[in-house]
């Protein structure tokens, strides 16, 4: 099964906001084993709309479009998808009464006439109804084929295309059900790995797929299988992975999110455990905390951090002592180590991590070469510290100590 997607936008084209929506668009469809063969970007313009939907059609099977559905652009992705099904827009009750509602529980004023005319959808396709918003989204068949349509905004899109989208693919195209889940390890080379987990690679069941995945110090095992019983399938893989666990012995780090994200799985493990954490951050100016607070329920395990860029700030607000940036410098491993204790005092913490270093591109408030960064964890039994250099491209040096500094927090 082949899909496009078609993301609509002049803001796309001229880079002002980033097309994220067939990303995650892309990872959905994977997931039930539908290939994305093309994403276009293109202008909200009908002439450009018209053309994208006859070529994808002429590819692929599912074609989904996002964006241009807001009540201010005159509904040109709306308009246009109805010429090109030769069709009319009509006023759909349902969505009215969505709309109305929406209204009624955030804007509280009288309901604009461009607000009631998102209502009006083609004739011939479903309303997916977004709960969200007030732009609703649409499904269109034609033949075997789909035409998606859904409004540009990510978490609109994406309650959609979770919600509705994707189990109604399922149910037309008769989807499988794909799994993937990925094993974390730290410390062990690939060949290190596959001698010790042999037997058990060996023994595996045919249904699922193993790979190796190295990235830079860090080893992703993932396990993959498809099927139709979700649930059994969910009970194979786990129980391959509670046996290959032992065999990987302490360089096992975890299991990686769905969405691929180390602080997601470390979000799990604080929230399961009770425990709490705190930040002090010097080089990566709030980029480790900004990780975590990025996704919800982060005010559960995460109870603060603070940005001491400044030596003085450092002295201020964490106490670090003025003798030990004297004798040490500020970039030391002393430092980091009392930026973590003193922050997890600070914040009432169980952990806490601590970045400082120089991320360049000329020598700031310490002698440490660029690139030189200390990670330090404090833990309610100890604190530790490492020392990295990680180069001196400014921004491949914050971005590395970031993903260092959650990787320490891991292990
Ligand atoms: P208006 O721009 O008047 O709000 P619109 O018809 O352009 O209405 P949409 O196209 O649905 O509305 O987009 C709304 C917002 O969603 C845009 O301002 C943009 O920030 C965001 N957006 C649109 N397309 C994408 C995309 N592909 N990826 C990420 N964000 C997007
Ligand atoms: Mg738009």
């Amino acid at each position: 099964m082949l899909a496009e997607i078609i993301t609509i936008g002049d803001e796309l084209l001229i880079g002002q906001v980033v097309d994220t929506n067939s990303a995650f668009i892309s990872k959905q469809l994977n997931k039930i084993g539908v290939s994305v063969y093309q994403i276009t970007s293109i202008q909200d313009d009908k002439v450009h709309i018209l053309q994208a939907l006859g070529e994808a059609e002429q590819r692929a099977d599912i074609i989904i479009c996002t964006g241009g559905l807001g009540p201010t652009k005159d509904d040109i992705t709306k308009k246009t998808i109805a010429e090109y099904f030769n069709d009319t827009l009509i006023r759909d009750s349902s969505v009215l009464k969505n709309i109305e509602s929406i209204w009624k529980q955030h804007v509280r004023t009288e309901l604009l006439q461009v607000n009631k005319d998102q209502a009006l959808i083609p004739s011939k396709s479903k309303p997916l109804m977004n709960t969200l918003g007030t732009a609703p989204g649409m499904w269109l068949e034609k033949g075997e084929k789909t035409f998606i349509s859904l409004p540009g905004v990510p978490y609109e899109m994406e309650a959609l295309v979770c919600k509705q989208v994707i189990p109604k693919l399922k149910e037309r195209y008769n989807c499988p059900y794909i799994l993937h889940k990925t094993l974390i390890v730290y410390g062990l080379g690939e060949s290190a790995l596959a001698a010790r987990i042999e037997s058990w690679e060996d023994a595996l069941p045919k249904h699922i797929k193993l790979a190796y995945l190295p990235n830079l110090g860090k080893m992703r095992l993932r396990l993959s299988t498809k099927g139709f019983d979700e649930a059994q399938l969910q009970l194979d893989v786990q129980g391959q992975i509670d046996k290959v666990i032992p065999l990987i012995k302490e360089e096992y780090a975890g299991l990686e999110d769905e969405d691929g994200s180390v602080e997601i799985v470390i979000a799990k493990h604080l929230t399961k455990r009770n425990r709490t954490l705190a930040i002090a951050e010097s080089c990566t100016g709030g980029s480790v905390a900004e990780r975590f607070t990025s996704n919800s329920g982060a005010s559960t395990f995460f109870k603060g951090g603070v940005v001491t860029y400044s030596t003085q700030s450092k002295i201020n607000v964490l106490k670090v002592s003025e003798a030990d940036i004297a004798s040490h410098s500020v970039v030391s491993a002393q430092v980091a180590e009392a930026m973590a204790i003193n922050s997890k005092a600070l914040f009432q913490s169980d952990y806490a991590v601590a970045t400082t270093g120089n991320a360049g591109p000329t020598k700031g408030d310490s002698d440490a070469e660029v690139g030189t960064v200390y990670i330090a964890i404090a833990t309610n039994a100890e604190v530790y510290s490492k020392e990295f250099n990680f180069g001196n491209s400014r921004l491949k040096v914050i971005n590395k100590a970031v993903n260092k500094a959650l990787e320490m927090l891991l292990k």
